[in-house]
């Protein structure tokens, strides 16, 4: 089974993820890595998207998509029992279509979920605003989940925190707009399949970890 997990900034979709992918033994998939691995390794196309990153834009589909669906496939060596979680990708519903023909083509038995995890905006404006990273080794925090011992000082090193422009309150309302706005339609495209299931994503990290996967492994067939 291939499940698309979709959520806003701030709804703890790369930790659950990941989790989810090792309960299930498939492989979690993330755009954010993919992008960076391509950049690290310098080839021709990690150097194409840098430049699109560098410029602050999406990669667009043509570039990203098959280097998506090769990871996917990549990953699963056993080839006709294809699955993995993947975080980011989908975005749009013409990459949907994509992985769709691809899958079609692969394994043509595979199942496609998608779980939205729901978490109420005030929040996620919370949580995002919460974050802080030490300036000298990178260490993150939250205020809420997970304060350093001193107000404003890293725990491991004693550099002085520091806030993401992300995390900043103003511009933490347009980030969660743009997701919004921009995962809508693949939501509605994968709602009107009848695979689109929603887990609350408003609880502790545990409760939210068991619900995915309790969500996801009533929604796969058992005779496979
Ligand atoms: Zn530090």
């Amino acid at each position: 089974m291939i499940i698309t997990l979709m959520g806003a900034p701030g709804s703890g979709k790369g930790t659950q993820g990941r989790s989810l992918a090792s309960s299930l033994g498939v492989s979690y998939l993330a755009s954010g890595d993919l992008i960076r691995r391509a950049m690290a390794d310098r080839s021709r196309w990690g150097e194409q998207v840098r430049s699109y990153i560098e410029r602050g834009q999406y990669v667009p589909d043509e570039d990203i998509v098959p280097v998506f669906l090769q990871a996917l496939i990549a990953s699963n060596p056993q080839g006709s029992r294809i699955g993995g979680v993947l975080d980011g990708f989908p975005r749009t519903t013409e990459q949907a279509l994509a992985l769709d023909e691809a899958l079609r083509d692969f394994s043509p038995s595979v199942d496609q979920l998608a779980l939205v995890l729901d978490v109420p905006e005030d929040v996620l404006i919370a949580r995002l605003s919460g974050r802080w990273l030490c300036s000298g080794c990178n260490a993150s925090y939250n205020v809420q989940t997970h304060p350093p011992i001193m107000v404003g000082v890293c725990d491991v090193c004693g550099r002085a925190l520091m806030q993401r422009v992300d995390d900043r309150r103003d511009t933490i309302q347009e980030r969660l707009l743009v997701y919004a706005t921009s995962t809508r339609p693949v939501i509605d495209f994968y709602a009107a399949r009848g695979s689109l299931k929603h887990v609350n994503g408003d609880e502790p990290e545990l409760r939210v970890r068991e619900s995915l996967l309790a969500t996801a492994r009533s929604a796969m067939p058992v005779s496979r």
